[in-house]
């Protein structure tokens, strides 16, 4: 590719729409990245300067970018095989990266159903649990519990489970009825109210209720905010004295990104079923998976009309599944689980150290996230953009959630580039703040 930056940007503004983003301001003033390739933890702009990429390009680039054993996976695989339907039909990497999962899985989960993202994952979830629950004689149980500050994706399903208000308020009219219960607060270690919250309402509503929805420990897109292990603990407790099922949204959190490979892992417990995506696929290719257990799968069992009516066209495709597989055997040969750990205690002090900063509010860090909050502005804030600036001068791209700073680097970013880009981040915020 050998256009030049002026005219990529031309065409850029002249005929794609981008997401989340307010168009007629982006075409008049944005002076966009324009990026050339990318390797490791870096990324490379048409001029050659690189920067270090502080979020995994929205959280997918777990094994960094270009991993010499992803890129020789997906070239032998697409030589081979680069897609047929999963309907009457299998092969060998959907075969062996279901078993693989499962080995890897929370205990319990047996099934792995494929789908192509986050949003289509659990979009497949909840659909699962619909049916379930029809299936058991309980139809009745259509509405879902989800927490506030929820993000799920972007399908209208899943929209109405998410709980931030800039995403949801645009389709607020058409979105089914769901249930919010707050999270413990950031500091709750025992999270005995928001338990006892989610209990009662489990208890007065259980005839109407299919299933509680949640992203374990760490919400994502509400601003990295952080709840204690003990709140899914009484969820697992509350779902199953009422045969509800409990659907953990691991898309964000799998693959290591909070320390232990599941977040789940942190409490100890096993939903009943579990969506994976971003890292899933080591951000190469669209690709998810809905795991389940027996007693969901079985559930499905029965006359034809009783089968899960669900599927894309790109269900199980083989280009991705087998860049999955080489994810998980490239997790076990590269100790990348290991490795988080020192990684993981250089952002905490970090961003402890960024704590101390006046105007810099709820300092906090879990795994191989770190997160402040600036100013009081919330997704739509602005300070974040100042530091997101400033960054971008000193060389990482930053890209804030409002007014939240944060970093969720490749899980084996470099440790050279670990330290410059957490420099980088102090000085941004502090840049940005004063
Ligand atoms: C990103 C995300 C999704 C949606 O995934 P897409 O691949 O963007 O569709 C769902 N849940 C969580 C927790 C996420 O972070």
């Amino acid at each position: 590719m050998t256009r030049a930056r002026e005219e990529i940007v031309a065409l850029d503004k002249r005929y794609v729409w981008h997401p989340y983003t307010q168009m007629e301001r982006y075409i008049e003033q944005a002076d966009p990245f324009v990026i050339d390739r990318a390797a490791g933890a870096r990324i490379w702009d048409k001029s050659g300067r690189s920067y270090i990429d502080a979020n995994a390009s929205w959280w997918v680039a777990a094994l960094g970018h270009g991993h010499p054993r992803l890129v020789e996976a997906l070239t032998e695989q697409a030589r081979t095989l680069a897609h047929v339907a999963l309907a009457g039909t299998t092969h060998e990497p959907a075969a062996l990266l279901a078993e693989a999962l499962v080995a890897r899985a929370p205990r319990g989960l047996t099934r792995v159903f494929y789908s192509d993202d986050g949003s289509t994952a659990l979009e497949a979830a909840i659909k699962m649990a619909l049916g379930y629950q029809r299936r058991r004689g309980r139809p009745e149980r259509t509405r879902f519990v989800s927490l506030q500050g929820a993000f799920h994706g972007e399908t209208l399903g899943v929209t109405a489970l998410g709980g931030v208000e800039v995403f949801r308020r645009p389709y607020a009219g058409v979105l089914m009825d769901v249930v919010f219960v707050e999270p413990p607060p950031f500091g709750d270690e025992t999270g005995e109210a928001a338990s006892a919250a989610l209990e009662r309402v489990l208890d007065e509503n259980q005839d109407g209720i299919a299933a509680v929805v949640l992203e374990p420990i760490l919400q994502g897109a509400e601003g990295m905010k952080i709840y204690t292990p003990a709140f899914l603990r009484a969820a697992r407790r509350a779902c199953d004295r009422h045969d509800i099922l409990f659907v953990a949204d691991e898309v964000f959190t799998g693959y290591g990104r909070t320390g232990p490979f599941w977040a789940v892992d942190h409490a100890g417990v096993s939903p009943d079923i579990l969506a994976t995506a971003k890292g899933f696929s080591g951000g190469m290719l669209p690709m998810a998976a809905t795991l389940a257990s027996d007693r969901v799968f079985e559930a499905f069992f029965g006359p034809a009309d009783a089968a899960f009516f669900y599927g894309h066209s790109f269900c199980g495709n083989p280009l991705g599944a087998r860049v999955a597989l080489e994810v998980l055997r490239v997790f076990d040969d590269e100790r990348v689980l290991e490795g988080i750990e020192l990684r993981a205690k250089k952002i905490a002090d970090a961003f402890a150290a960024l704590g101390q900063v006046e105007g810099c509010r709820d300092a906090r860090a879990i795994g191989m996230v770190g997160a402040v909050d600036l100013g009081s502005g919330g997704y739509l804030g602005a300070a974040g953009w100042r530091a997101h600036e400033k960054a971008r001068e000193l060389g990482a791209y930053l890209r804030p959630l409002g007014d939240t700073v944060y970093v969720a680097p490749p899980l084996n970013i470099p440790l050279p580039d670990l330290e410059e880009l957490l420099q980088i981040v102090g000085e941004s915020v502090r840049s940005a703040l004063g």
